[in-house]
């Protein structure tokens, strides 16, 4: 404000040095018809009808004076005009915007500028010729605009050292639009003026002509105004829908409602309860979110819960008395000057409040428009809002399941772990039992202690497969298995499996062979306990559900988009799987036949190991096939390949027979 003091006195200085007597010269031939007086009312009347032009960001006042502003210069003494000026527009501020302190020295001061200097630039320029000549018409119009751009200049002057920032679109739009009202404003004076001066007689008609003109010019700037509004809203609920985050969306409802309505201050006021609000403004540029208890206080904007948008206005508004620098910083409780209030709609179930307090520097008081205005952002800001909740909600949703997910992953380690060490446990002391009942095999037994003892033995056999399935399994689930890659022979290691389970299979009178492809590598690097382990159970398996026919095992090399390993196949001509149990098989615990009363015995567990092994070696396993025309498992790895294929096995087929 002290700075805003400054220009005043500063600008008030000039006016007074020019305005002097001496400096201004009395013209000689000006035409000093009218009374002075006579142009007070018209530059208050000028004042009164200002109109208010909003573009961008800002409105920019544009008042008639030019037509008193031609008049004056044309018929009065400088020193009338200046004071028949000063005095009228004052006079207009006073009544029509009830303006006092600052703003109204302000705009004494900016008048008696423009007055001076617009008197000094005429009389420069008209130098004592007719004031209806070409040269007369060229001094009033140079004069007006003039007039124009210092109070232009004046007016971003101010409201760059209130707001501490320059704001050169301001000037730029003032200009453009101040100059262009100028021009038509002066020329329809000067048509007044020439009217005065040579057939007054005309002048009621020129006056209705120059009503309608305003008329038309009014209704011009109701439809600009509303096409700017429109611009402002679209553009607020443009930068609130790209809006990531709940906070931003409340940084930019706070700040547009504050830049839109030319307020200093904004709030949002969101209702914990019926006591407790929580308050976002803009503090330094930066949104602080604080708890307030209103404790049974009541607030001004709290009216506006009832539905409607609430105007206040203190009782000693800036336009009557200056209100003192208030000692720390105003906050939302404290008693603005001025301000409006709304509730918004759409915020659902939540009440929130939407405040903008105090109307910067170069506003009037906020009026009906604003008011409007004000609602219809009240409505915009609802929709983001409740926009901003929903996104909150879905982020503080996602935080739930993330920690539900982890607390789950945690409790299936630690089960994991436990089937891992009970496991353990178990089978330490069934290999002593079942070492026990060998050595007990060798000493003296009779028949029936013979008998119970193979039973003991299958029993206890059985249960270490099943202890060590879980061990493994177990293991493999919480990520205690490691691999231990070296180089073998692939086709050994094949033959080496087939070997094993001929016995079994020629005891149940089923063929089984196998064949490598010629091309597949011999000498292999990759975990051999574990892939035996895998194709084991696979064959196993194959064995296990095939009655009558065979099994086979098919080694052969693949190629996948770059992708090259080893295939093993093991093929039977048994059961088969239907479509829907072949997508579940893989599951732990999992059997098709999963009755007390089924035919094959098993713990569900051997195709989950192998299914993980497989994965663990970065290949796959999969399962194809039909009920009665047997199963089809493929184990796909990725088993780098020494480069030299395999020789001495690549005959094309080898059968190991059955009978
Ligand atoms: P288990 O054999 O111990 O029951 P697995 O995990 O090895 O457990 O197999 C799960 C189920 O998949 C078996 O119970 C069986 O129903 C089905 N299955 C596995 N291999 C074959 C096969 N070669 N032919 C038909 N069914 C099979």
């Amino acid at each position: 404000m002290k700075l805003i003091w400054l220009l005043t006195v500063a600008m008030a200085g000039v006016a007074a040095l020019i305005a002097l007597p001496g400096v201004l010269a009395e013209p000689g031939a000006a035409v000093p018809d009218l009374t002075w007086l006579a142009l007070v009312p018209l530059f208050a009347l000028a004042e009164v009808v200002v109109v208010h032009l909003p573009t961008q960001r800002n409105a920019h006042g544009h008042t008639l004076r030019e037509i008193p502003a031609v008049l004056g210069l044309t018929f009065l003494m400088p020193q009338q005009y200046v004071t028949a000026y000063v005095l009228g527009a004052v006079v207009g501020l006073v009544v029509a915007a009830r303006m006092r302190g600052a703003k109204l020295a302000f705009n004494t001061a900016l008048f008696a500028l423009e007055a001076a200097l617009g008197a000094l630039a005429y009389h420069a320029i008209l130098q004592g010729a007719d004031p209806l000549s070409l040269t007369g018409w060229m001094a009033v119009l140079v004069a007006v605009l003039l007039t124009d751009l210092i109070s232009a200049a004046a007016v971003t002057t101010a409201i760059s050292l209130t707001e501490r920032a320059f704001d050169g679109e301001v000037l730029h739009e003032a200009l453009r639009w101040g100059s262009a009202a100028a021009f038509i404003n002066t020329c329809v004076a000067l048509l007044v003026a020439t009217l005065v001066l040579v057939q007054p007689s005309a002048l009621p008609l020129l006056g209705v002509v120059v009503v309608l003109l305003v008329i038309g010019y009014r209704h011009y700037i109701s439809l600009f105004r509303g096409h700017a509004r429109t611009q402002l809203l679209y553009r607020f609920v443009d930068r609130t829908s790209s809006a990531g985050s709940p906070e931003e969306i409340v940084e930019i409802v706070v700040r547009e409602a504050a830049a839109l309505m030319h307020a200093e201050r904004a709030y949002l006021v969101e209702f914990l309860d019926d006591h407790r609000v929580r308050c976002s403004s803009l503090v330094h540029d930066t949104l602080r979110t604080e708890s307030l208890d209103l404790g049974g206080q009541s607030a001004w904007w709290l009216r506006s819960l009832d539905g409607d948008v609430v105007r206040h206005e203190s009782p000693g508004r800036p336009g009557h008395r200056e209100a003192p620098a208030p000692a720390q910083e105003p906050t939302l409780m404290s008693v603005p000057r001025e301000g409006l209030a709304a509730s918004l709609r759409g915020g659902g179930s939540t009440r929130y409040v939407l405040v903008v307090c105090d109307r910067t520097f170069e506003k009037e008081s906020f009026g009906s428009e604003d008011v409007q205005v004000f609602e219809a952002l009240a409505a915009h800001a609802g929709v983001a809002v409740e926009r901003a909740r929903s996104v909150g909600d879905l982020e503080a949703l996602a935080e739930q399941l993330e920690s539900a997910r982890d607390a789950a992953l945690a409790a299936s380690n630690a089960k994991s772990m436990f089937l891992a060490n009970m496991s353990h446990e178990i089978r330490t002391p069934l290999t002593t039992v079942l070492a026990a009942s060998e050595l007990l095999e060798d000493t003296e037994l009779d028949e029936l202690q013979g008998k119970l003892l193979e039973r003991l033995q299958l029993s206890g056999g059985l249960l270490l497969s099943l202890v060590e399935s879980l061990l493994d399994f177990s293991r493999i689930e919480s990520g205690h298995t490691t691999l231990h890659e070296a180089e073998f022979d692939l086709p050994a290691m094949v033959r080496d499996i087939v070997d094993a389970s001929l016995p079994r299979a020629r005891r149940q009178g089923l063929v089984l062979e196998w064949a490598m492809e010629p091309g597949t590598p011999r000498l292999v690097t990759g975990d051999r306990t574990r892939v035996v382990q895998v194709l084991n159970n696979l064959v196993d398996n194959a064995l296990k559900f095939t009655p009558h026919g065979g099994v086979r095992v098919d080694v052969r090399p693949y190629c996948d988009d770059g992708d090259r390993g080893v295939q093993l196949v093991v093929a039977d001509t048994g059961i088969g799987i239907d479509q829907d149990d072949q997508a579940t098989i893989f599951e732990a615990f999992r059997q098709v036949d999963g009755s007390s009363t089924r035919q094959y015995a098993g713990t569900g567990l051997g195709l989950a190991i192998c299914k993980q092994l497989a994965e663990l070696m970065g290949g796959t396993i999969s399962v194809s096939g039909a009920p009665g025309e047997g199963s089809t498992f493929t184990l796909r790895l990725p088993l780098t390949a020494d480069p030299a294929p395999a020789a001495a096995d690549s005959d094309p087929s080898r059968q190991v027979a059955a009978h």
